[in-house]
């Protein structure tokens, strides 16, 4: 496939500085990045190409000679970039990129190397955490942000005639505590990003939130799949028991067989997080525990004595006695 002209892939001028087509680059990266677009095949087609053209541009040796001959050359050895993955599992786009995946995404969203990255750029970033439920299940988060905006009164000049705004103060930009509104995807976990389209500090920005997940007091989340605990009696445990199995879509009857030992762990298959990312669906395990029973009375203790007589062998035999 024959490379487009970098220059046109990051929208900047043949003459544009390095500093010029490092933020057009990060901006055009960030908007167009695979984990803020999850499921758009055509955005990580544009992202790619977005890759390729920095990978070209950033390099003096390689913007030269593409200047000179319209010829890209090859990325010196062990340089990142896209590689066509051939047939990969079902959901992939055939693609994946061969460097460090979370170096690129953590140095376009954090700070990584000093300074905002979003400094002197219309996009902004702020910190959101969200519930638990929302997050496995999608949903609608209203948070309030500090943005800085450009100034109404202005247009961003910090002028008002010959003196200084004085709604800005002459910055030129206003701090404001808006009640926003986000739609979050299902799957989304902490670490993960979401744009926020013109919602930066101006119009034409994004916001980009990195998203922060609460715990849950029951349902532990691994990925996408779910675990937690689920109590039985002893007769249950022992004759087996068609029990609730409490889920994050639900409770769900489930067959628990007889001789089931505390500590067996088994599966609900599909009954996980469903990743609108990776259009995927976790597991649900859930670890049985058994509970013995409160025993007060005379009659529950001698029943207790019989079930003793059921244990045929010492449990702890097979143990170490010590290191
Ligand atoms: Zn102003």
């Amino acid at each position: 496939m024959a490379m487009r002209d970098p220059y046109e892939v990051l929208g900047v001028p043949r003459n544009a500085t390095e500093a010029e087509i490092k933020k057009a680059y990060r901006r055009l990266a960030r908007k167009h990045h695979p984990d803020v677009n999850p499921g758009d095949a055509s955005a990580q087609k544009k992202f790619q190409e977005i890759a390729a053209a920095w990978e070209v541009l950033k390099e003096p040796a390689r913007r030269d000679r593409f200047d000179r001959t319209g010829e890209a050359g090859e990325a010196p050895p062990g340089a990142p970039g896209w590689a066509q993955a051939g047939r990969g599992p079902a959901g992939s786009t055939g693609f994946h990129w061969t460097g460090d995946f979370r170096d690129v995404f953590s140095d376009l969203f954090s700070g990584g190397g000093g300074g905002s990255p979003f400094e002197g750029d219309d996009d902004a970033a702020a910190e959101l955490t969200i519930p638990f439920r929302d997050a496995v299940l999608g949903g609608t988060v209203s948070f309030r942000a500090r943005v800085p905006r450009r100034c109404g009164r202005c247009a961003g000049t910090g002028r008002s005639g010959r003196s200084a705004c004085a709604v800005c103060h002459g910055t030129g930009s206003v701090s404001e505590n808006e009640k926003r509104t986000v739609r979050i995807p299902a799957g989304v976990d902490s670490g993960s990003k979401i744009r926020v389209p013109g919602k930066g500090r101006t119009e034409q920005g994004d916001l980009y939130l990195s998203i922060q997940v609460e715990g849950h007091p029951y349902f532990r989340r691994d990925g996408d799949d779910i675990a937690a605990e689920v109590p039985v009696t002893v007769p249950e445990a022992y004759l087996g028991a068609e029990i609730e199995v409490p889920t994050i879509h639900g409770g769900v009857r489930a067959k628990i067989p007889a001789g089931t030992a505390s500590g067996q762990r088994f599966r609900l298959k599909g009954k996980g997080v469903i990743n609108a990312r990776t259009a995927s669906a976790g597991d649900h395990y859930y670890r049985i525990t058994v509970l013995t029973p409160d025993v007060r009375t005379e009659g529950g203790r001698a029943l207790v004595k019989e079930i003793a007589k059921l244990y045929a062998i010492d449990p702890r035999a097979g143990l170490p006695r010590g290191l």
